[in-house]
């Protein structure tokens, strides 16, 4: 298991982008459900699964969920057991795009059979802009999202590795020998 936490913002999302298109690494993206709407160009069953509010707590109920959390106020996203259990069979590293507590939640179940990589911003003006810049969210969403990121980075010395995204090249190049190290590519 591969997972890549980080603040919203912090690039995360474009590095494990970078990392599926590696093909010798053998990486399938763990599919996360959560009850928020689509953005954008999102897709279901790609980016996540989305699920309503109720189809959520049911699946809590019945212990669907490896991980779960309500992320942000009124929005819940979780790893499926059954998404696992589905990429596993199917041979693959599981690379995981998630939030710094489900990723630690995550490392604390798996110990050394999983990789924790934190995608730390450059600093706090570049990660506001760079939230700013995606203009998808609204601007009580941006200070919810740099109240988190505060809190979030006290964490990060609890990964297993710190990935300091100011080059994007850089921090590409950074991500795949850990990552290729990890899986013995
Ligand atoms: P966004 O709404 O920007 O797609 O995601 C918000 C946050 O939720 C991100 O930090 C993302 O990594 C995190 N997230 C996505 N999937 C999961 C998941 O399955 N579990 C947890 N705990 N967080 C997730």
């Amino acid at each position: 298991m591969i997972i890549f936490s980080a603040p919203s913002g912090a690039g995360k999302t474009t590095l494990v982008r970078h990392l599926l298109e590696q093909e010798e690494l053998e990486l399938a993206f763990s599919i996360s459900a959560t009850s928020r709407a689509a953005r954008g160009a999102e897709v279901d069953g790609k980016d996540y699964y989305f699920l309503s509010n109720d189809d959520f707590n049911t699946k809590i109920e019945k212990g669907a969920f490896l991980e779960w959390e309500e992320v942000y106020a009124g929005t819940k996203y979780g790893t499926l057991r059954s998404e696992i259990e589905r990429l596993w069979d199917l041979g693959k590293n599981v690379i995981f795009d998630i939030d710094v507590v489900g990723g630690l939640n995550l490392k604390s179940l798996y110990g050394d059979r999983a990789l924790a990589v934190f995608v730390m911003p450059p600093d706090e003006v570049e990660l506001e802009k760079r939230l700013r810049g995606r203009g998808t969210d609204s601007e009580d969403k941006i200070r919810q999202r740099m109240a988190k990121a505060r809190k979030e980075i006290g964490r990060s010395d609890r990964f297993d590795h710190i990935i300091l995204n100011r080059d994007l090249d850089k921090a590409k190049t950074e991500a795949k020998s850990l990552v290729k190290l990890f899986v013995g590519a």
